[in-house]
């Protein structure tokens, strides 16, 4: 597709998107960077929902990076163990708290490449927490934000790291954190797990891309097979 066509078929999905989420609410509970970016961390593997139950006894408990980093293991490990390889996070999340502690002086850093550097901590959390927590421009995909931006043509969709290239030239920086919340809330209420008719959808309708199949297997070729002698 044309770049301009592709530009004016993202500003129109832009369109779709604030106008169904005007103002799309960060969905992990949390009241400063520390707590969102421990949020996200306990997210890998676990619904925002469950990490909300989680949180409240976690923070009570250790508010801040000093207060975490001293808390024994094994009770961060009660306190999050319904939460998804519970085990690896609480082990994390202590080695994370003792690193800003020792680094950062207890505060979340600013900058990808600090907190890339922190136990846990990939990139999409490090987008997401920059974003939410610091109103910095990022654009956090995951495999959902994948899923759909390909399928609306946005991206060849060779990985993630190729989507978030490609929707950051396509959006204005200043909508990437909204575009995030607004493509994970549109997937969550109107993509069903199942095939559906994509021709009722307000977005695939117009700006879907048939789905790739894979080449069906013909017959085996019969010039291949040895002939018994
Ligand atoms: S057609 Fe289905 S998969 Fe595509 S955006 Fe709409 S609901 Fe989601």
């Amino acid at each position: 597709m044309p770049r301009v066509a592709l530009r004016e078929k993202a500003a129109r999905i832009r369109d779709v998107l604030d106008r169904l989420y005007p103002a799309a609410p960060i969905p992990l509970e949390h009241e400063d960077p520390f707590q969102l970016l421990v949020a996200v961390v306990l997210s890998a593997q676990c619904t925002d929902a469950r990490v909300n139950l989680v949180t409240p006894a976690l923070f009570a408990a250790a508010p801040n990076a000093a207060a975490l980093a001293a808390l024994p293991y094994a009770r961060s490990l009660r306190l999050i163990r319904s939460c998804g390889l519970a085990p690896t996070k609480a082990r994390n999340l202590k080695a994370l708290a003792q690193q800003l502690v020792a680094q950062h002086g207890g505060a979340v850093p600013k900058t990808f490449a600090e907190l890339e550097a922190l136990p846990g901590v990939g990139h999409k959390t490090a987008s997401v927490v920059l974003s939410q927590g610091f109103g910095i421009p990022a654009f956090p995909v995951d495999t959902h934000i994948h899923r759909l931006a390909t399928r609306w043509g946005l991206t060849s969709g060779r990985n993630v790291a190729t989507t978030e290239r490609d929707l950051k030239a396509l959006f204005p920086p200043e909508s990437w954190g909204a575009l995030h919340l607004q493509i994970i809330y549109f997937g969550r209420e109107h993509c069903p797990a199942l095939r559906h008719d994509a021709s009722r959808c307000v977005i695939c309708s117009w700006a879907g891309v048939p789905r790739r199949t894979p080449p069906r297997r013909g017959p085996p070729n019969k010039q291949r097979t040895r002939s018994t002698p």
